[in-house]
């Protein structure tokens, strides 16, 4: 047994310093990125904010709605071939340009890839191999395979959240490297198995890595306010993913629920009972659900929460005097904190 006692932070445990900086307005702030990528060499440009891959927000609606703004979505794996293939058929190449087409470990979704790739061709251009755990020889070995295979293909591949594990997955042909374990809000990864790495720190260590190898990183899971967005991406986070922020929407999955008069759409984790009633046929015996099902306020269109996000991620860039996205990392210095809302008023908010 050994114990490591560096400080490894989360979003809640730092605010960002302001600076004096030139920028007069945040309307002057620039959020697109333009990247090109390690292996496939595809050039990507648009503001990386993603949903995550997951049937309440993995959603062809939400990548219609997202691509207005620029930014991405990765689909949710369990739409059938079929749905996929007319889908990617139907639509041009700057909207398929923010859609990434999701995937795990079985053979069935190796199959499906080949099918709807057969299908589809170029404008299927970029994967997310996602698995709960990255750390498995089968899974570099997975991420090697359909590297070779798939030469032109952008390979998203985690979840991991160290830098070893991170060049790892960049050898073995992975793009952009997912991190994040146990920080989502509907995940109990870290309650039922004690493992997990605070997110803040994941995305410091693993970016550095997969920078000094010219690739990029996804921060995947663990904000809870607009805040944590520019916090993510001063870390030093490529993109940044998330579900919570876009669940309960217009465009989320899911039907809208009725509670004494209030309207709500679930929200659960792709490992929680509800996914796997809904998709597996129920919790195989050797595993234990490791995600959880919550009751979300239905909120809308997802163009106002899009535009929560940006507004508050562009104030934070004139804050720290970042005139692009792209400065934000180097331009940020973060304080250690041990409060950073004031929550006299929370619960008591007046919606207009
Ligand atoms: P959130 O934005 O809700 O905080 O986190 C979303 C992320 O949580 C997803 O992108 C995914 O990485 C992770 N996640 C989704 N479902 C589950 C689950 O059932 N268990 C665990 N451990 N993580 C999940």
């Amino acid at each position: 047994m050994r114990i490591e006692s560096d400080l490894k932070l989360d979003f809640s445990d730092v605010l960002i310093r302001p600076k004096r900086s030139s920028l007069t307005s945040r309307k002057d702030v620039n959020l697109l990125r333009t990247f090109t990528f390690k292996h496939s060499r595809k050039v990507w440009h648009g503001i990386p904010i993603m949903a995550a891959n997951m049937d309440t927000t993995g959603t062809f609606e939400m990548a219609k709605a997202f691509s207005k703004s620029r930014m991405l979505v990765a689909l949710h794996k369990h739409y059938s071939e079929a749905e996929i293939v007319e889908f990617y058929e139907r639509h041009d190449e700057e909207f398929l340009s923010h859609v990434f087409y999701s995937l795990g470990l079985v053979e069935s979704d190796y199959k499906k890839l080949r099918a709807v790739k057969k299908a589809v061709g170029e404008k299927l251009w970029a994967i997310c191999i996602d698995v709960a755990n990255g750390y498995t020889e089968v899974f570099s070995s997975y991420v090697q395979k359909i590297r070779k295979e798939f030469p032109d293909l952008t390979i998203m591949a985690g979840n991991v959240v160290t830098g070893e594990m991170v060049e790892a997955l960049v050898l073995a042909g992975a793009d952009i490297v997912k991190v994040g374990i146990g920080p989502g809000s509907v995940c109990t990864t870290r309650k039922m198995t004690g493992v997990g790495y605070p997110q803040l720190s994941a995305i410091i260590e693993c970016a550095d890595a997969a920078h000094g190898l010219g690739a990029l990183i996804c921060s995947d899971g663990g904000l809870q306010v607009p805040g944590d967005v520019p916090k993510a991406f001063g870390g030093g986070a490529d993109f940044v993913m998330s579900g919570s922020f876009f669940a309960a929407h217009d465009e989320s999955g899911g039907d809208l629920l009725e509670r004494d008069g209030k309207f709500y759409k679930l929200y659960y984790g792709m490992s929680s009972d509800t996914a796997m009633n809904k998709h597996s046929g129920g919790v195989a015996d050797y595993r234990a659900s490791e995600g959880k099902t919550v009751l979300v306020p239905y909120r809308g269109p997802v163009s106002d929460t899009i535009k929560e996000i940006l507004g508050g991620l562009r104030s934070a860039c004139t804050y720290a005097g970042a005139a692009r996205l792209k400065d934000l990392s180097k331009c940020t210095t973060f304080i250690r904190v041990y409060r950073q809302l004031n929550n006299f008023y929370t619960g008591s908010e007046v919606k207009n």
